[in-house]
């Protein structure tokens, strides 16, 4: 079964925010206040949600944040998940679960308490894992998180992450001119020696102090001419529904990718919906409003009710976000409130 937009973008991944607390304050999201704005659900919620957009042609699900892994019972919660079978992609349209896939089970993380939960999250049926790293010196990585001694957790959970196999591991780093612009050489360095993929993200308005402008955003052209100083890349052909465009050094040592939705926008090819940690889908990061799935479920509805529900709300999917177009109207939550 495919779920299909109105654009016919099929839409097979989903996100869910399992809180909107986090443990940083990152300077390009948070204002560096303590609190979460929407609190959070039981897993057996967002299990329920989980299971009817399976059914309904979900293939991959990413739990993120806030900070996913401050939610106590994240593991067991993975467990529960990879139970969930996925349509066939082969097509046989059989409905007994051996024939059907297993899920892709990914995770976003600061990375902070990794070292500790990478194995037991692997043991548990988490297949991939992305943690987000802005600077690989430990007095900028400060700067930016606005933590303390944070950067040596951070590495020590990208190496544990690697030990238990939760492959590939992917490093993302959001680049804002001014704060850490100069890391762009040092990442390729770092994807060298450490085996991973370092994916540079372009900066998107989505923070809570308002601060972006689009000199802020260091773009994906500017990245490959700094990156060049540094060593060639040949890119490397990537599917059309990724978000990165992948690239690999002239050596064949070392990887990276750049994902660069300000200025060589996606939408196209956007597969993805979002669940908040309070239960509401978003079809968009750029969405005005957002459509409350969890109160469907607090009024009784029937798993067929609610996929009644999810195929009105995909149907409003937009076409594509509208970022520095004078028509722009910001996103009615900033990235941490609906989970990136
Ligand atoms: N706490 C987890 C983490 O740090 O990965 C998961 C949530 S965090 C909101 C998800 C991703 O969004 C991180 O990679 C973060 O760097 C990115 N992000 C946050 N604000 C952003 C913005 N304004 N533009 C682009 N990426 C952003």
């Amino acid at each position: 079964m495919t779920l299909t937009d109105k654009f016919g973008r099929p839409i097979t991944d989903l996100r869910i925010s399992i809180t909107d607390r986090c443990n940083y304050k990152c300077v390009y999201c948070r204002t560096g206040n303590e609190g979460a704005l929407y609190g959070d659900l039981p897993f057996d919620d967002y299990l329920r949600m989980a299971r009817v957009l399976v059914s309904m042609g979900v293939t991959k699900i990413r739990l993120t944040g806030g900070e996913p892994l401050l939610r106590k019972g994240v593991v067991e919660f993975v467990r529960d998940l990879a139970q969930l079978r996925a349509p066939n992609q082969n097509g046989s349209g059989s409905d007994r679960d051996s024939d059907k896939d297993p899920l892709d089970i990914a995770l976003t993380t600061n990375g902070h308490l990794l070292a500790d939960l990478a194995q037991p999250l692997k043991n548990a049926g988490l297949t991939r894992v992305t943690v987000s790293m802005d600077a690989v010196d430990p007095d900028r990585f400060t700067r930016i998180t606005r933590v303390p001694n944070g950067y040596d957790h951070v590495l020590a959970g990208i190496r544990a992450a690697r030990r238990a196999g939760l492959w590939p591991l992917k490093v993302n780093c959001v680049l804002m001119r001014g704060f850490n612009e100069d890391q762009i050489i040092p990442f390729g360095m770092f994807a060298r020696e450490e085996g991973v993929t370092v994916r540079f993200i372009e900066f998107m308005p989505l923070e809570e102090d308002r601060t972006w402008t689009p000199n802020t955003v260091v773009t994906l052209d500017e990245i490959l001419a700094r990156m060049a100083e540094y060593r060639p890349l040949v890119e490397i052909p990537h599917a059309r529904s990724e978000t990165a465009r992948r690239y690999r050094f002239d050596d064949g040592v070392g990887e990276i990718g750049i994902i660069a939705p300000v200025s060589h926008p996606f939408c196209g090819h956007c597969s993805r919906i979002r669940i908040t940690s309070d239960g509401k889908i978003r079809t968009c990061l750029f969405s005005v409003w957002d459509h409350d799935l969890h109160a469907q479920m607090q009024q009784g509805a029937s798993d067929e009710e609610l996929e009644d529900f999810i195929r009105g709300v995909i149907q409003k999917k937009e076409e594509r976000h509208h970022i520095g177009e004078p028509d722009f109207v910001p996103a009615s939550r900033t990235m941490v409130h609906i989970g990136g």
